[in-house]
């Protein structure tokens, strides 16, 4: 088993090494770590590998856990959004979200499904989608300019 905590300190022992200009992969690194602590039987106490560090050398603030690439390059928008309703010529009720307008196409309880308005008849492809009027999901893969 590995605690959090401890593999933490690998992954700062690790940075450390690194900068010592060494170029072992954190899997082999880690490979090694295990190897040299398992022969001097440190494994499973609970010393810091990190101990003899200085604490100066230390790294305090890990950074912040980065989204996956599958997140990362799905095409959608993660930065909060400006949307707002406006009403259409027909009187019915539409989302502007970066100067385009999605019609609502479906719903099933608080889901709601909403379609570029001005070109889903032309094939555009881009939806969002609503959740207790919140945007949940986007898709602004529009195959045209932005209408004016
Ligand atoms: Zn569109």
């Amino acid at each position: 088993m590995v605690l959090p905590q401890f593999d933490m300190c690998i992954n700062n022992a690790w940075l450390l090494h690194r900068r010592d200009g060494k170029k072992t992969s954190l899997k082999d690194f880690r490979f090694e770590l295990f190897d040299g602590l398992s022969k001097s039987n440190r494994i499973g106490t609970n010393q810091n590998v990190t101990d003899d560090i200085g604490e100066n050398l230390k790294i305090h603030k890990p950074v912040s856990v980065r989204p996956t690439d599958s997140v990362r390059f799905d095409n959608t928008g993660h930065l909060p959004e400006a949307a707002e309703y406006v009403a259409s010529k027909e009187g019915g009720t539409l989302i502007k979200l970066n100067d385009f307008t999605y019609n609502l196409s479906s719903q099933n309880g608080p889901k709601s499904k909403w379609q570029c308005s001005t070109h889903a008849a032309h094939g555009c492809h881009a939806v969002l989608y609503t959740f207790n009027n919140v945007i949940v999901g986007l898709k602004d893969l529009h195959n045209h300019a932005a209408p004016t």
